[in-house]
């Protein structure tokens, strides 16, 4: 193209730029965004794009809520970060509401979602060999096929997806593989040196993979029988996703270790946490773990604002609500350029009939049409609208995918 090519927009060219400097760790769709509100994107063309993906649920509540806004700026203003070494006058309020929310004694506040599931993994490691008496670096944990539970080197190496684990091993040992959804299989695995099960009460990254009913109930009580940290990674799958505060919520189910994240920084700040009672947190003392910026004042005045709005059941009732439009709609389109779709809250993965195109084709051609969606795992595009979408725009957006898979 060249200096006179009127036909090339600036969100063209602000896609070449970023594209250019940037590593290739993404395939990001060519649109660049400037501004958001709701469940709406705009572009730097000014462009309006209807957001069905919600930051892989990151933005559970749309995007510049204004309470999280109004939180985060009155905070930018007196306090941002102290570091652990001194407390803060945020963190009290943040631990204490997030623990209940939880029904858990403890909190340890991280960033990222995957340093929160190494730190569930280290805990449940101390607490094998501190109180389970698992001899020394015998301790072995559970996981299933198919998770996806982050990018550092110890989690991609008990990952089943080659693009996510090729090339970056050795890898950390002592992860058990066990099919996903297979309470026997899971069964036969535990043994002395079992310190716990790890897995997403329902794959997010995988394409929202619903385990069969009881499955989860099955897990609990197998970790129960067997003296097992049930560690539930609710990151993506938590804080009102699919109709309840917890997707482990459906079964009834409490596990030991809430793994959390995405979500509870409400769009803003990045905050994660596991959240674990005494006898299962208590086995880290000072020096054991920790990060410079887990817990800031920033993030934990955020992070409590989130908790007070998942406290109302607000935003979990809406998720519910809305899973009737979403899950009738979707369910019409199965035989008619998708193949199945499975929906838990306003939550679902959809699998496109590949005689209509690959995910990425079908994620371009909504693009085109003003919706924005992300594939996974080649044919499969998952849906995780802001649960502050309205039922209008929702139908909206379904429209289209209708459209599209019927190869309009
Ligand atoms: C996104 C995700 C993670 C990793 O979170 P990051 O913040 O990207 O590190 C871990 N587990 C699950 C289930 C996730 O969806």
């Amino acid at each position: 193209m060249t200096m006179t090519d009127t036909t090339t927009s600036t969100s063209d060219v602000e896609f070449g730029r970023a594209e250019a400097r940037t590593a290739h760790n993404y395939h990001p769709l060519p649109v660049v965004v400037a501004h958001a509100e709701g469940a709406w994107m705009t572009d730097v063309d000014g462009s309006r794009f209807l957001d069905l993906l919600a930051g892989y649920s990151a933005l559970n509540f749309g995007h510049s809520h204004p309470r999280l806004i109004e939180t985060a700026h009155a905070q930018l203003d007196k306090l941002t970060l102290t570091s652990r070494a001194f407390v803060h006058d945020q963190f009290a309020d943040f631990t204490a509401k997030l623990g209940d929310l939880c029904g858990k004694d403890l909190v340890l506040p991280m960033n990222t979602g995957a340093e929160a599931v190494e730190t569930a993994i280290k805990v449940a490691r101390k607490w094998g060999y501190q109180v389970k008496g698992v001899p020394a670096d015998q301790a072995t944990i559970i996981v299933a096929s198919g998770n996806f539970h982050g990018r550092t080197t110890t989690i991609v190496g008990f990952s089943d997806d080659e693009d996510a684990r090729a090339d970056f091993g050795p890898f950390a040992p002592g992860f058990t593989t066990v099919p996903y959804g297979d309470l026997e299989a899971l069964e036969a695995a535990i043994d002395a040196t079992t310190v716990a099960v790890l897995i997403e009460p329902i794959q997010g990254e995988g394409g929202v993979v619903i385990p069969p009913e009881g499955y989860l109930r099955g897990v609990r009580e197998a970790c129960t029988r067997s003296n097992v940290l049930f560690a539930a990674d609710e990151i993506q799958a938590g804080l009102g996703r699919t109709g309840t505060t917890f997707a482990c919520d459906h079964e009834g189910v409490v596990p030991d270790i809430y793994v959390l994240g995405k979500a509870l920084g409400g769009g803003v700040v990045p905050v994660s946490a596991i959240v674990a009672d005494r006898d299962v947190l208590g086995v880290l003392k000072p020096g054991q773990h920790g990060s410079t910026f887990g817990g800031n004042a920033l993030a934990c005045a955020v992070g409590s604002t989130v908790v007070d709005m998942l406290a109302t059941g607000d935003f979990q009732r809406r998720a519910a609500e809305l899973s009737t439009l979403l899950t009738e709609r979707l369910e019409a389109m199965v035989g008619h350029g998708v193949l199945a779709v499975r929906v838990r809250g306003l939550w679902a993965g959809v699998d496109i009939d590949p005689a209509v195109g690959t995910g990425r084709e079908v994620c371009e051609k909504l693009m085109a049409r003003g919706v924005l969606a992300k594939d996974t795992h080649g044919s499969t595009i998952r849906l995780a609208p802001p649960l502050v979408i309205s039922e209008e725009d929702l139908a909206w957006g379904l429209d289209q995918l209708a459209a599209v898979v019927a190869g309009d």
